[in-house]
């Protein structure tokens, strides 16, 4: 026996579908709350799910929203000044600064509450720090984790930068000149052609060493990318230096004879 909504003899495409979508419609007035219900248990049991989904449609499309956010309060700049004021209700004392001289008395007051709590403060960042780990979220920003890290890659690329160039200036965008130094070796280690794979073995070395051209640390000329094993043993040397210990190492070992 045919069910209800199985397309009849005779029927057509569209008249079949109208049929079935005007008897959808029909259940779900009549049903409006067994919906919201269905609706509701769907979401929960699915909310992890939904939760990263949601995210990585706005890493898909992150700029696009940032745009229509900036041209959307552009457009409803009566809106945005009630919110603010509706905030500002509901936190007293709290006051989103609007001038730059506000924005540095609001960071100074920040800082010095952060200083006043500081264990509390520690604490509360230990348990932040844990929670983005365990939902695979960077520890910088929104974004998924990636190079079986705690980091997304830009963070990653980042984070290279403080360790090994120093702090100060455009952290982010020296890292992505790290990035392209990379992406140029073709993930290859600068001395072995070993694949380099980043949160495993990809290492950032200095040419010239750290030790001995102080002045060059921040330099990203002076940078290639190796295995993590070769910059160990490249330790304070130079680039020539330790090709020629290397050279030195493999004909005493008889591996090679030299060319001269
Ligand atoms: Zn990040």
């Amino acid at each position: 026996m045919a069910r209800r909504l199985d397309r009849r003899a005779g029927e057509s495409e569209d008249a079949w579908r109208n049929r079935v979508n005007a008897y959808h419609k029909k259940w779900l007035e009549k049903n409006k709350e067994k919906f919201r219900a269905i609706q509701n248990r769907y979401r929960q049991r699915h909310a992890d799910t939904l939760t990263a989904r949601r995210k990585q449609h706005y890493i898909e499309h992150r700029e696009e929203k940032v745009a229509y956010q900036r041209e959307w309060q552009e457009r409803n700049k009566d809106k945005v000044r009630a919110y603010t004021r509706k905030y500002e209700a509901l936190h007293p004392g709290r006051k989103i600064p609007k001038t730059e001289e506000e924005r540095q008395k609001a960071n100074a007051y920040s800082r010095e509450k952060y200083a006043k709590n500081l264990d509390a403060e520690r604490q509360r960042s230990r348990e932040k720090g844990h929670r983005r780990a365990k939902a695979g979220i960077c520890q910088s920003c929104v974004l998924p984790t990636e190079f079986g890290t705690q980091t997304c890659s830009t963070h990653w690329f980042a984070n290279r930068v403080t360790q090994r160039l120093g702090l100060g200036g455009d952290t982010i965008g020296r890292g992505q000149a790290l990035k392209a130094i990379l992406e140029k070796q073709n993930y290859l280690c600068a001395y072995t052609g070993k694949k380099l794979v980043p949160g495993v073995n990809a290492s950032v070395d200095h040419i010239q060493c750290k030790a001995k051209h102080p002045e060059l640390v921040g330099d990203t000329n002076n940078i290639a990318w190796v295995d993590f094993q070769i910059n160990r043993m490249k330790n304070d040397m130079d680039r020539d230096e330790f090709l020629e210990t290397c050279a030195v190492i493999a004909e005493r070992a008889g591996l090679v004879k030299r060319i001269r």
